[in-house]
């Protein structure tokens, strides 16, 4: 919403007191596998839902630059207006980042704010091994990085951040409260936030990040990223090791999607039949590990694809014999089925 904001104040600064817009339709652009926040925004900034453009994406799960210059060219042919991309890196379900670079390119050549939803794969940032997921991300005019997610921060911790040095932020969102942001203070008052936030009271979670950095350094930290990239190959490695599991791509990242096969299944040939009944495993085998206790690991749907384990590592603390039960344990409740 900060990111879909700001864009839009950049486009045309005179709405924040003039109010609505006259001018033609404002589109948004983001991948079919991008975030709902951004059509949240849409909806709450007066955009409309309509407003935002989807572009495909790959079978990875990465957007398809080619359909993004297409749905730009439509955008234009209808007479409406682009102004903002939204980049994901990190997707929800696969984990996939979509191609900086290319899309940067794109953004130069129109003209349009590039956000990068990092919110999930920002992680990789501290990770000299994994940091080329994010190569362009330099390019962004502004990024979502949330350090509640694999950096472990304590929820909640979100950081926006934005390339302009030109107090745009502040000329977007300030009111100016003159009880509180007093401009004749004895320090550097750019270093106040408190005037370039949507909200008033907040707790300052920037500090607890802040806090973690200078106690664990930053090789802990990529050494924690890098330890959780590992684990999750290891679950890859695992999965194809098994019968009866069965990827449903090469992870790039840390979700690991999978299907587990019970025996009684094995010896169908793929098509319908086996899609119509491998859709109603993994329900059962989910209800059976809350009712045990043992487990919790989310299942869902990807368009065509019957339902699937959505397995993804975060934490540091997560060992190989973890996932190596986490696999067990699937069996165990599911095998009867
Ligand atoms: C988690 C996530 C969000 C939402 O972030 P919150 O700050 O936790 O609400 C947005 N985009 C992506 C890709 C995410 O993974």
């Amino acid at each position: 919403m900060y990111a879909v904001n700001l864009a839009r104040y950049h486009f045309c600064p005179k709405m924040k007191e003039d109010g609505l817009y006259a001018g033609p339709r404002l589109v948004i652009l983001t991948s079919q596998e991008g975030h709902y926040s951004i059509s949240k925004a849409a909806a709450l900034l007066g955009f409309g839902t309509k407003n935002v453009y989807v572009v495909s994406s790959d079978k990875r799960g990465k957007m398809i630059p080619s359909a993004l210059e297409e749905k730009i060219q439509l955008a234009k042919s209808e007479g409406a207006v682009p102004i903002m991309v939204n980049a994901t890196a990190g997707t929800t379900v696969f984990g996939a980042f979509d191609p900086i670079e290319e899309i940067a390119n794109i953004c130069e050549k129109h003209n349009l704010w590039l956000h990068v939803d990092a919110c999930w794969g920002g992680a990789t940032l501290v990770s000299m091994k994994h940091k080329h997921l994010l190569k362009g991300i330099q390019r962004a005019n502004s990024v979502a990085w949330n350090p509640h997610k694999m950096l472990m921060v304590s929820l909640q911790c979100s950081a926006f951040l934005v390339r302009d040095k030109t107090s745009l932020l502040e000329r977007c969102h300030s009111a100016r409260a003159s009880y509180l942001f007093q401009k004749d203070k004895f320090y550097d008052i750019s270093y106040d936030t408190g005037d370039k936030s949507f909200q008033c009271s907040r707790k300052p979670d920037a500090f607890k990040f802040w806090l973690m950095w200078k106690a664990l350094g930053t090789r802990e930290l990529e050494q924690r990223v890098d330890g959780v990239l590992a684990m999750a190959r290891h679950l890859e490695q695992e999965i194809k090791k098994r019968e009866g599991f069965h990827l449903l791509m090469e992870p790039e990242y840390t979700n690991v999607c999978f299907w587990y096969i019970p025996p009684s299944l094995r010896n169908l040939r793929d098509g319908p039949e086996l899609w119509k009944k491998l859709h109603t495993v993994a329900p059962v085998v989910k209800e059976r590990m809350m009712e045990t206790g043992s487990l919790m690991l989310g299942y869902q749907t990807h368009e065509d694809k019957p339902n699937f384990f959505r397995m993804v590592v975060i934490s540091p603390q997560v060992s190989r014999k973890d996932l190596d039960f986490v696999l067990d344990e699937i069996h165990n409740l599911g095998k009867d089925l």
